[in-house]
């Protein structure tokens, strides 16, 4: 018993120092073996046990010698970009998408498939072969793959518990995928993957805790608290949309009346856009769309930014309500980045102050003073590179993907293979090469 307990916390030992040499590395761009001591606490000797492993799987590689100092020249260490390749999926409501992330998030190959409204058989008849096409193209040894879905997501046992709008009940998403696969497999919601991404890439670097809310069809938070997303031994953290903050409130796709994503998700403000156009003729609506029923969100939008007061009005109101979720989380984490992302993005510094004024009579001014809340305009690649994200983290321990660098290519995109078209009955796949992430 004691021998084999030694042996468990030897091989524990050797997993952690491994994983600390990495990153260090990774964060350093570049180290000498001697810094890499001095920076970990670890022996020289242990070090150079470890990179040796780590040069021998092909994660780390000697790139030079640095500044001529006292003593010896050092050898100057720096982990290898592409030495593995990640599978990034992001299955939405109107596309699935994959993509070939290399271990500085440079996405290297990109891939998507339309959706039809609630096509969920579809969405899972299609996940593999988007899968099988990236692998065929993977030059490089894959290291998991790393999936987003909408809903509440058991991360624990990788299973998709509710989504709602794609009427999935206990989906074991990640069990499907790994049996097939034989891969690492971690699965998150496009909210958590978005908080993920917006910390490993975001603007401020000095941020160690945020959260992001997504609104779309759904509404959902994402939660990174001390460097780490925050999720509980149970499921569906920041699972906001579905909070009643309004019982007099329409029905909610969940069977709740007056859920914050039934009064302000994106069908709700198209919804509500329509109801002011038929019954204000003067509203500036009309003279974006042929009818009430032909209003889409782009003419909501641009009826917003044009200045029509009554369409104003609406994402006040949307602002207020989403006040409510963002005041109580500002009050439980006391957390001071608040990121508001998705569709709802275009209505900008309206929405974003109706949320300051809101949350600033909903918590102690000394919280409302402290949040510093932003709209930030979500990229095409942001849930994709939070699902790469999520396996780094867990497989190699690696925290923030990206210095301010341009992550540098170790292979040339002029070099890659074509991907083999895939064929979908109601489209075609778009594929990308892509640059590296900037
Ligand atoms: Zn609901």
């Amino acid at each position: 018993m004691t021998i084999l307990l030694e042996k468990a916390t030897r091989q524990h030992t050797k997993e952690h120092n491994h994983r600390l040499v990495l990153r260090t590395i990774y964060d350093a761009i570049t180290v000498s073996r001697a810094e890499l001591a001095r920076l970990t606490g670890l022996t020289r000797t242990t070090i150079s046990e470890v990179v040796g492993e780590l040069i021998v799987q092909g994660l780390v590689e000697e790139v030079g010698q640095g500044q001529v100092g006292v003593g010896r020249t050092p050898t100057l260490l720096s982990v290898v970009d592409d030495a593995r390749h990640i599978i990034a999926i992001d299955i939405t409501h109107s596309e699935i998408k994959g993509a070939l992330v290399n271990l500085r998030g440079a996405i290297w190959r990109q891939a998507q498939l339309p959706l039809g409204v609630q096509d969920s058989e579809r969405a899972l008849a299609l996940l593999f072969p988007l899968i099988d096409s990236l692998m065929s193209v993977a030059d490089r040894p894959v290291l998991g793959i790393g999936i987003s879905s909408p809903g509440v997501i058991d991360t624990g046992s990788g299973t998709v518990r509710r989504a709602v709008n794609f009427n999935w009940h206990d989906l074991p998403l990640r069990t499907m995928v790994q049996a097939r696969y034989n891969l690492p497999v971690y699965l998150g919601n496009d909210s958590h993957m978005v908080a993920l991404a917006e910390y490993m890439f975001g603007r401020k670097e000095d941020t160690h805790s945020l959260v992001a809310i997504k609104v779309g069809r759904g509404i959902g938070a994402g939660i990174v608290l001390n460097g780490k997303l925050f999720q509980t031994e149970g499921f569906g953290t920041g699972e906001i949309g579905h909070v009643v903050v309004d019982k007099h409130g329409p029905q909610c796709k969940c069977g709740n009346f007056g859920c914050l994503e039934a009064i302000a998700n994106i069908p709700a403000i198209v919804r509500r856009a329509q109801e002011l156009a038929t019954r204000e003729p003067a509203s500036l609506l009309h003279q974006l769309a042929a009818t009430p029923q032909a209003i889409t969100l782009d003419t909501v939008v641009q009826a917003c930014v044009a200045g029509d007061a009554g369409v104003q009005q609406i994402i006040v109101e949307i602002g207020q309500y989403l006040a409510i979720a963002v005041a109580n989380l500002v009050a439980i984490l006391s957390i001071q980045r608040i990121v508001i992302t998705g569709r709802i993005a275009p209505f900008g510094d309206l929405l974003c102050r109706a949320i300051q004024q809101e949350v600033a009579q909903r918590v102690l001014p000394e919280l409302a003073q402290a949040a510093e809340i932003e709209i930030l305009t979500q990229g095409d690649d942001t849930v994709l590179l939070g699902a790469a994200a999520l396996l780094l983290t867990n497989e190699l321990g690696l925290v923030r993907l990206i210095k301010r660098q341009e992550p540098q290519a170790a292979t040339s995109p002029a070099t890659m293979p074509d991907v083999p078209s895939l064929v979908a009955s109601n489209g075609q796949p778009s594929y990308k090469k892509r640059r590296p992430v900037a």
